[in-house]
C-alpha cells in the first residue's frame, strides 16, 4: 500500500478543482487533502473544507478569508485560513506536500505553479496559462527542483500517455514524427462570418462536449484554446510548431495523437470527463478508479476528422505565430486574450472582435527576449493596458 500523499489543490472551486476533489474522495486510503485554494467564494470553499478538512485553506481576497476564517470556527474546524498569492505560493512548496494540483485559471496560476516547480513537488498542471506566458522559465523551474510534471490538459495528457516511455528524450530520438493535437472546433464549427459576428456570450458558454470554466469555454469557442495548447505542447514536449498539427475531431472521443516515424499513429481516446486525465496524473505509474464511465463505441458509431478554419478562427493562427516569433510574444497575447475574453463576457466587445484586438496588441508590442520572470509580469501587464484602451475605443 503506498504512503499516503499529501495534495494541494490551487484553484479547488473551479472545475478542474472539483473534479480533482470527486477523484480524491474516491481514494481516501491514498490521498490526504493538504490545503485548498480560492479567488473569492467563500461558501463553495467552506464547503469542501468541511468535507476534506484540509490543515490549510487560502483566499486570494483577504475580506473573503476573513469571512471563511469565521465561518470555520463557528463550525469547529481546525483548517487554518490564509491570504494572498504568497500564501498560494506558501501551500504549493510546503515540505509536507507531495503533489500539487495547478488548476487556477489565467496567469494568476503562474507564480504559485513556480513555486511548486521550484520545490521539486509532483505538480499536475491545468493552468496551460503558466506554460504560455513562462514556458522557458517554468521549464526550467521544474528540471533545476527536480519537480514532476504531468499535464491534465486532456490532449496532453492523452499525448503524454502514448509517448514513449522515457519522456525526457527529445522527439527524434523517440521516432516520434508529430503530435496531431485533437479539438473539438467549439460551438460555432459551422457558422458563418456573419453568424459569428452575432454571437451571444450564452452561445458561446455552451461548448457541446465538455463542461469547463467560463474563460476556457470562451477560449474553445474562439479556437484560442487550442492555440494555447500548441504551445504548451511545444513546451511540455520540446515539439516545434512544425511538429504540432491541430485536427478538429467533433466528438471528442480521441483525446490527441502521436505519429511514429514507421506509420504507426497511437491514440488515447475516453468519454470527455476531466476525471480520466486527473486520475492518471494523480495515480501516475499505477492506474486508479476515476468514476468515468466506459466509452461506448457502438453508441459514438463514428469518428470525424477536418482541417482547422484559421479564416473563420484567426486566433489558432495568432498563437502559432507567438511560437514562432517566441519571446515574450506569448505572454502578450495570452495577455490580451484574457482581457478581450472578459470584455466579451461583458458585453463590451463582440465575439469577432477577440481575434482583431489581440492581433492589434501584439502587432503594436515590443518583442524582447525573456531574461525573467518580472519581465514577462511587465509584458503581461502592458499588454492588459494596451489591450483595455482597445475594448474602450471600440464600445
Ligand atoms: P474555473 O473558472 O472553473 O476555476 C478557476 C479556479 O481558480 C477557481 O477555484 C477560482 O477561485 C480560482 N481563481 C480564479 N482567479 C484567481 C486568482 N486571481 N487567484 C487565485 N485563484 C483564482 O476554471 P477551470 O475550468 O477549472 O480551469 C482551470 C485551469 O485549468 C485553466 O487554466 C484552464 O485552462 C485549465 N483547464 C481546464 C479544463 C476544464 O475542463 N475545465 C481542461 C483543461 C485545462
Ligand atoms: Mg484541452
Amino acid at each position: 500500500m503506498p504512503s499516503l500523499q499529501q495534495v494541494t489543490i490551487l484553484g479547488a472551486t473551479g472545475t478542474i478543482g472539483v473534479n480533482t476533489l470527486d477523484v480524491i474522495s474516491q481514494h481516501p486510503h491514498r490521498f490526504e487533502v493538504f490545503a485548498l485554494t480560492a479567488n473569492q467564494n467563500v461558501d463553495a470553499l467552506f464547503n469542501q473544507c468541511q468535507k476534506f478538512n484540509p490543515r490549510y485553506a487560502v483566499m486570494l481576497q483577504e475580506q473573503a478569508a476573513e469571512r471563511l476564517s469565521v465561518k470555520l470556527k463557528q463550525a469547529g474546524s481546525a483548517t487554518e485560513v490564509l491570504n494572498g498569492l504568497s500564501a498560494l505560493e506558501f501551500v504549493s512548496a510546503h515540505k509536507d506536500v507531495d503533489a500539487v494540483m495547478a488548476a487556477i485559471v489565467g496567469s494568476a496560476g503562474l507564480k504559485p505553479s513556480i513555486a511548486a516547480a521550484k520545490a521539486g513537488k509532483r505538480i499536475l498542471l491545468a493552468n496551460k496559462e503558466t506554460l504560455v506566458m513562462a514556458g522557458s522559465l517554468f521549464m526550467q523551474a521544474v528540471e533545476v527542483g527536480g519537480a514532476t510534471l504531468l499535464p491534465i490538459d486532456s490532449e496532453h495528457n492523452a499525448i503524454f500517455q502514448v509517448m514513449p516511455h522515457d519522456k525526457r528524450k527529445n522527439l527524434e530520438d523517440g521516432g516520434v514524427k508529430k503530435i496531431l493535437l485533437t479539438a473539438s472546433g467549439g460551438p460555432f464549427r459551422k457558422a458563418s462570418g456573419e453568424e459569428l459576428k452575432r454571437v451571444t456570450v450564452k452561445q458561446a458558454l455552451h461548448h457541446p462536449n465538455w463542461v469547463m470554466g467560463p474563460k476556457i469555454t470562451i477560449d474553445s469557442a474562439t479556437l484560442m484554446n487550442k492555440g494555447l495548447e500548441v504551445i504548451e505542447a511545444h513546451w511540455l514536449f520540446n515539439a516545434s510548431a512544425k511538429q504540432i498539427e491541430v485536427v478538429v475531431h467533433p466528438q471528442s472521443v480521441i483525446h490527441s495523437m502521436v505519429e511514429y516515424v514507421d506509420g504507426s499513429v497511437l491514440a488515447q481516446l475516453g468519454n470527455p470527463d476531466m476525471r480520466t486525465p486527473i486520475a492518471y496524473a494523480l495515480g501516475y505509474p499505477d492506474r486508479l478508479q476515476s468514476g468515468v464511465s466506459s466509452l461506448d463505441l457502438f453508441k459514438i458509431a463514428r469518428l470525424d476528422f477536418e482541417a482547422p478554419d484559421t479564416l473563420q478562427f484567426p486566433c489558432l493562427r495568432l498563437a502559432f505565430d507567438a511560437l514562432k516569433v517566441g519571446g515574450n510574444a506569448a505572454a502578450i497575447m495570452n495577455a490580451a486574450n484574457e482581457i478581450a475574453v472578459e470584455a466579451f463576457i461583458k458585453e463590451r466587445i463582440r465575439f469577432t472582435d477577440i481575434p482583431i484586438l489581440i492581433e492589434s496588441v501584439m502587432e503594436n508590442s515590443q518583442i524582447k527576449a525573456v531574461t525573467d520572470l518580472e519581465m514577462l509580469i511587465k509584458s503581461d501587464q502592458e499588454s492588459r493596458i494596451a489591450a483595455e484602451e482597445w475594448v474602450k475605443r471600440a464600445s
